[in-house]
């Protein structure tokens, strides 16, 4: 007996750091959006009150490390569980791409185990928990489409984009968020039009939404990562409408709404980038 959750990437369709804060976080404001590539997780109940990670990615750890075991320790300990679990993850999404995978991971255990352990506890109180785990984990619990502000942990609900679909691309050269953010120079930034952004959602207006993709941490990114803009200007070529790289990088994405069109950018790609996906945009939640 078993239950299972989905566990959705997302994609930044803006982010923007607007200052430093005292407490030395970023104060960032982003629209992020979800898209159909995405991890299953199956949560097994154990009376005994151990959490078990299983996992055949070996990028994924298996122990305390795992954002799932983080989350449903977090879960466990707040509400005083007796029981345990053993949280089966079977790896879609591209592992330290700016996909989000293990902050998707960790709100899907909170709301898988929410409903293994019968807590009944409230999303909107999960997103908070989740904020414990990492600043993505609270959109991750609503897998829908949001504005989220702070350190991303204040999440406004929006609708979904109009649809279409996602060409993702992922770069073999990793890179470090922490890295990214420590080079960024604040008083250069060309900051993304929010506000634009949210009226073209609002109006379910695609060309708007296309015009106004845009990712401040691409400034350091793409001196940095050369492949980044090569696959860039490959999409553009082959019929994109508006690309940008997602969160602190480095996978790629293309926005198209035509299949044909997007079956064109994957083959395109596959020459020279290993990691290429066609998804469709979701952007409402798929929560069980
Ligand atoms: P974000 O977009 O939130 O910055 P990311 O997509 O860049 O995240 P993740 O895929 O979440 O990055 O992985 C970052 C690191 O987190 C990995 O190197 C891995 O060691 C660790 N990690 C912990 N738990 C998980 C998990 N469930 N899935 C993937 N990675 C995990």
């Amino acid at each position: 007996m078993y239950i299972s959750e989905k566990a959705p990437a997302k994609i930044n369709l803006t982010l923007d750091v607007l200052y430093k804060r005292e407490d030395q976080y970023h104060e960032i404001e982003m629209v992020m959006t979800t898209v159909d590539l995405a991890d299953r997780l199956e949560f097994y109940l154990l009376e005994e009150g151990t959490i078990e990670i299983v996992s055949e990615n070996r990028f994924v750890p298996n122990d305390q490390r795992n954002l799932a075991y983080r989350a449903a320790k977090l879960l466990k300990d707040r509400y005083q569980v007796n029981k345990g679990v053993r949280i089966k993850i079977d790896k879609l999404i591209p592992v330290a791409a700016g996909l989000a995978g293990g902050s998707s991971d960790a709100a899907a255990t909170l709301r898988g185990l929410n409903r293994l352990w019968d807590l009944r506890i409230p999303v909107s109180e999960l997103a908070v928990l989740g904020s414990e785990v990492g600043s993505d984990v609270s959109f991750c619990v609503y897998n829908s489409t949001a504005l989220a502000k702070g350190r991303g942990e204040k999440i406004i609900e929006l609708p979904a984009p109009p649809q279409c679909w996602v060409v993702l691309a992922k770069p073999t050269q990793g890179v470090s968020t922490q890295s990214v953010y420590q080079s960024l120079q604040l008083d250069q930034l060309d900051h993304p039009d929010t506000e634009g952004m949210i009226q073209a959602i609002n109006q379910s207006n695609y060309q708007g939404v296309c015009d106004r993709l845009k990712n401040v941490l691409e400034i350091v990114t793409l001196p940095k990562n050369p492949e980044v803009e090569q696959i860039k200007q490959q999409m553009k070529r082959s019929g994109a409408d508006a690309v940008l790289m997602s969160g602190s990088g480095p996978t790629v994405f293309g926005l198209v709404q035509q299949q044909s069109r997007a079956n064109r950018i994957y083959n395109s790609l596959r020459g020279f980038c290993e990691e290429v996906y066609v998804v469709r945009l979701l952007g409402t939640s798929t929560n069980t």
